[in-house]
């Protein structure tokens, strides 16, 4: 009988497409193997097998499959049913959770854009097709599949191109370029004739004419401890060599041709490190280990926990002692941080623990390696243990049994563009609860909805109030900006204690932290006689003015502009900076401190995961004195000799027009204040407000988590906001206003009728316009006790029943679920 497979293709559109199985692969593919199929007009995609079966559609008539690319299942069952519920919870298609979820690398398609490797060296002769397409890239470097397609006359070029790519020889094009590390190293070594004393001497004699080369055989003999034939040598990199010797690729390969050295190939495997040493673990002070206690027994009847413990309590520390205990069991352990806290710090604390049973999975990494690191996991020897970023979640688990997400109030742990727009945390606890494990989320800020959970019974909770060796929370002075501004004793945003503070500081060698909620020079320029904002042309916002590049930036769709001479509006030549970004704070403090050195630590200054870890390392060292920052200074990091911190303006955290404001200026605050004073002396926090009575400021000023989870608590409750009810926004986007003013109006209208009251809107977003498209937003309040089955549902019918009418063709709508 024939047979068909149901497959997912990364694309977002709903539902699954049935192809026909050449009869020769039926016994060999199986739920979870990839294939490429043929899609659309001369497109091929590589798709993933969710069934076998023999029941041809009804509907359409079925291609073949052009190439299956695994014998093994790469899609694990559980990662599938953890993608359809990710589908089905956030109202996205499969094709958009499988898109975010593998690796570019292991899902080529016509489009996908391959790379040529200039530093590949064949280890033997390529098979024919493959050296064609090689040699069509090495003339011009950059091509897509169907391009490659068209010119090599390879029909199905998809597994060729994988081939490639599992040799290196080439890459898939990324946003970011990316340092390369190859998997191969060439290796140097005597040839079997020079392998005995007597040719080696009569070598030396031979050399004495040519010094470099002379010298390089010397360091070889050296490097590789060569001393009797039949001794072993140690191997010796071809780079080491050229290194040690100081010598020049040249010189090297006139001995080649003198056949006195070979040069082979080794593979390294950029996962396999050699063996590192592990250290044992800490002890756990008496209040840790009663933490940890109560996570085991909280463990027992609960599925999650919520550890709530002030910053530098040790929660890391009990980490490391769940971990450890986890895998002792076989089981495998997940441990989720935010992108940006994610850093040197925290792998090396790990690494000494766990060695090479520890993996990293960070979205800066190489598109091959965390090919190479999926791949890893479905193999016998997968990491017990995986350090990673939100996407993470998606890797192949076959033992998991627990899941950590420190720093869990994050709202980086959601994902805002593109679908699926998932939250990790929730995801998190979600596939652990498949696989029958347990979820720890680790905070000294909670969220409020997670605060909500463990104090109502979802969620256990374990608290730890004070600091590892009893050092003192910071002491926080508050400064009343408002009323110096007044009397004009602010110079540019910094008042007077907060000046001296920091003088003092840097007499006594100690470091400071200063935080600004925003980059850029200033946030916008701005005419003075007619107050003419730059606005971009795509999208609904003023532009953020860079000084260092002199230019104009749009934050949402990255465009860049010139700064005018003069304004477009009046004429007039007099433009100035309105706000105070960290670009301008540096400015700053550079003339008011021209003796300290300064570094500035925001989106635009750590672009690369180097120059991000570089800041951190240079002032761990000491090798900086100021380091201004956003929010990225506040990420879990452990610093010894911050002994002040400077919160610039709390109230630019305060004006959003947003549920959570407060809730995030709150954690914001008391994360950057963690910063200050962590060892053998208390720390000082500067905190300068306009809003010095402000209850907010009060609890920030107290440490008081409870008055500020009771205070939102009641207004979340009084306004309809979670935990009390679930948010969904619907979002809809159009080139043209009036059709989507229409489309909004008729989806409210159909969504009224089924859903009433908790239907608001629609309305303009803050930002209406981006990339050409406007958008408009309705929003969806639910109380938790209605089925969000039923919701989505009613949902897809009432989306369908728009697109169906022909105006709206070309409308685009998304839906953003438990929205951040
Ligand atoms: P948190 O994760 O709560 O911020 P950490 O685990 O990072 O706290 O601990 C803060 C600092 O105290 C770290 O430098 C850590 O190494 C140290 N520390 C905490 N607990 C212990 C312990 N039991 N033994 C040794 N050092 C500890
Ligand atoms: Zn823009
Ligand atoms: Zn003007």
């Amino acid at each position: 009988m024939k047979k068909y497979v149901d497959v997912i293709v990364p694309l977002p559109i709903a539902g699954q497409y049935t192809y026909a199985l050449p009869p020769e692969w039926e016994t060999e593919v199986r739920m979870g193997c990839r294939v490429v199929v043929p899609f659309g007009k001369k497109k091929y995609y590589t798709a993933i097998v969710t069934r076998v079966h023999d029941t041809p559609p009804e509907a359409y008539e079925t291609k073949e499959v052009s190439e299956i690319l695994d014998k093994q299942p790469a899609l694990l069952e559980h990662q599938y049913a953890f993608w359809q519920w990710l589908a089905d919870y956030y109202l996205c298609t499969l094709g958009d959770v499988y898109k975010a979820a593998m690796p570019s690398g292991m899902k080529l398609e016509s489009e996908t854009l391959v790379v040529y490797n200039p530093d590949f060296e064949a280890a033997e002769p390529l098979p024919e097709k493959e050296q064609r397409v090689l040699d069509l890239l090495s003339a011009d470097p950059e091509q897509c599949v169907t391009q490659l397609e068209k010119a090599s006359g390879i029909k199905h070029l998809l597994p060729v191109i994988k081939s490639l790519l599992d040799k290196e020889a080439i890459h898939v094009k990324e946003e970011l370029k990316r340092v390369y590390k190859p998997r191969t190293e060439a290796r140097v070594r005597l040839t079997d004739a020079m392998s005995n004393e007597r040719n080696l001497r009569f070598q030396f004699d031979l050399l004495a004419r040519a010094p470099k080369q002379l010298a390089l055989l010397m360091k070889y003999i050296e490097l590789s401890g060569w001393t009797q034939p039949g001794n072993p040598p140690k191997e010796v990199t071809r780079k080491a060599l050229l290194d040690a010797a100081g010598a020049s690729s040249a010189a090297l390969n006139e001995l080649i041709a003198k056949k006195v050295f070979e040069v082979y190939f080794q593979e390294i495997g950029r996962l396999t490190q050699s063996n590192v040493d592990t250290l044992p673990l800490n002890t756990l002070s008496p209040a840790q280990q009663q933490a940890y206690t109560g996570i085991l027994n909280c463990f027992r009847e609960k599925n999650v926990c919520l550890l709530h413990g002030v910053t530098a309590s040790g929660k890391t520390e009990i980490y490391i002692h769940l971990i450890n205990q986890t895998i002792k069991t076989g089981k495998q352990v997940l441990y989720l941080l935010p992108e940006i806290a994610l850093t040197t710090q925290i792998t090396e604390r790990l690494k000494r623990v766990f060695g090479n049973r520890l993996g990293i999975y960070h979205s800066k990494f190489p598109d091959a390696e965390r090919v190479e690191i999926w791949r890893k996991q479905l193999s016998e020897h997968d990491y017990d243990v995986i350090l990673g970023v939100r996407s993470s979640v998606f890797l192949p688990f076959r033992r998991l049994g627990l899941v950590i997400v420190d720093e869990e109030h994050e709202n980086t742990y959601k994902q805002q563009e593109p679908a699926p727009r998932y939250h990790a945390r929730n995801a998190a606890i979600m596939l652990a609860s498949m696989f029958g494990a347990k979820t720890l989320l680790g905070t000294a800020t909670p969220s409020i909805e997670t605060y909500y959970n463990a104090t109502h019974g979802k969620y256990g909770l374990v608290t730890l109030t004070e600091r590892h060796q009893n050092i003192r929370l910071p002491h926080i002075e508050l400064v009343d900006i408002k009323e110096l501004a007044r009397k004009k004793y602010m110079t540019a945003q910094f008042s007077p204690l907060l000046l001296q503070k920091v003088r003092e500081a840097l007499e006594n060698k100690e470091q400071v932290i200063l935080f600004q909620n925003r980059r850029g020079f200033a946030p916008m320029i701005e005419c003075r006689i007619c107050g003419w904002v730059p606005r971009c042309k795509n999208c609904d916002v003023s532009l953020t003015y860079h000084k260092g590049l002199n230019q104009l930036t749009c934050h949402y769709c990255g465009y860049t502009y010139q700064v005018p001479k003069s304004c477009p509006a009046c004429g007039g030549t007099e433009l100035m900076n309105r706000g105070f970004g960290t670009e301008k704070i540096e400015d700053d403090i550079k003339t008011l401190f021209p003796e300290a050195r300064v570094a500035r630590m925001d989106l635009d200054t750590t672009r690369t995961r180097t120059a991000y870890e570089k800041i951190i390392a240079d002032f761990e060292e000491g090798k900086t004195d100021i380091l201004i920052g956003t929010q990225m200074v506040s990420k879990g990091l452990d610093f010894d000799r911050v002994s002040v911190v400077g919160i610039l303006n709390a109230d630019s955290m305060l004006n959003y027009p947003d549920f959570r404001s407060y809730e995030r200026a709150f954690q914001l605050m008391a994360q950057v204040a963690g910063r200050a004073g962590r060892k053998n002396k208390q720390g000082l926090v500067i905190l300068q407000t306009k809003s010095p009575d402000l209850p907010l400021i009060r609890q920030v000023i107290a440490n008081d988590y409870n008055r500020l989870y009771q205070d939102q608590l009641a207004e979340r409750s009084l306004f309809k906001y979670p935990p009390f009810y679930r948010l969904i926004y619907v979002y809809l986007k159009h080139r043209k206003e009036d059709v989507l003013d229409q489309a909004a109006d008729l989806m409210a209208t159909y969504l009224r009728s089924g859903l009433g009251e908790r239907i608001l809107g629609p309305d303009k977003p803050p930002v209406a316009r981006v990339q050409t498209l406007y958008i408009k937003k309705i929003v969806i309040k639910i109380e938790q006790t209605v089925s969000m089955k039923k919701v989505r549902s009613y949902l897809v019918q009432v989306q369908r029943s728009v697109i169906e009418d022909e105006r709206f063709r070309s409308l685009v709508v998304y839906y953003d679920v438990d929205p951040m």
